[in-house]
């Protein structure tokens, strides 16, 4: 795997085309995570998705470890990413703060003005994570694409499979 600017968008040219059954039926051969991605987008099935955050914690962790990634006294910048990056994965036109709710708790939610349908900027990614604009572009922009690339890895080797068991 290596960072490099991968598209913030869905890699799945077959999206719209599938439908839950015939994920379900067309399975076979497939990894957890990557069965479990499809479940989710296809089936929406949020529980579904543990997996994947188990999978992307191991990916972030080990490349923070590598790289030596300097995290603040108090922060949680890897778990954030990784929760940033299933849910750009999956849920890209929902925002990323309310969760599609347009309030948080009580409090209207500035970043989609309320909407709950939002696909994130890199200012909400950066809130999202709990850093700085020009922190997250400057240092951890490339760290997070690359745990958002090995999501995108999962789930095309999911659709290719798929591609294939239906054919
Ligand atoms: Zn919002």
């Amino acid at each position: 795997m290596t960072p490099g600017s991968p598209k913030l968008e869905k890699v799945d040219p077959a999206h719209g085309a599938i439908k839950q059954s015939d994920v379900a039926g067309a399975c076979q051969g497939m990894t957890r995570c990557e069965y479990a991605i499809l479940t989710y987008k296809y089936g929406e099935d949020r529980k579904a998705l543990r997996p994947v955050y188990f999978r992307l914690y191991d990916v972030a962790y080990k490349l923070a470890a590598r790289e030596g990634w300097q995290v603040p006294e108090g922060r949680d910048y890897v778990a954030r990413m990784v929760k940033l990056a299933v849910h750009d994965l999956c849920d890209p036109n929902v925002c990323v703060m309310c969760r599609g709710n347009g309030a948080i708790g009580h409090v209207h939610c500035e970043v989609c003005d309320g909407k709950g349908r939002k696909r994130p900027s890199d200012m909400d990614r950066a809130r999202f994570i709990g850093m700085n604009r020009a922190g997250f572009s400057r240092i951890w922009k490339g760290r997070y694409e690359a745990i958002y690339q090995a999501g995108a890895n999962i789930e095309s080797r999911g659709l290719e499979k798929l591609a294939r068991n239906m054919r």
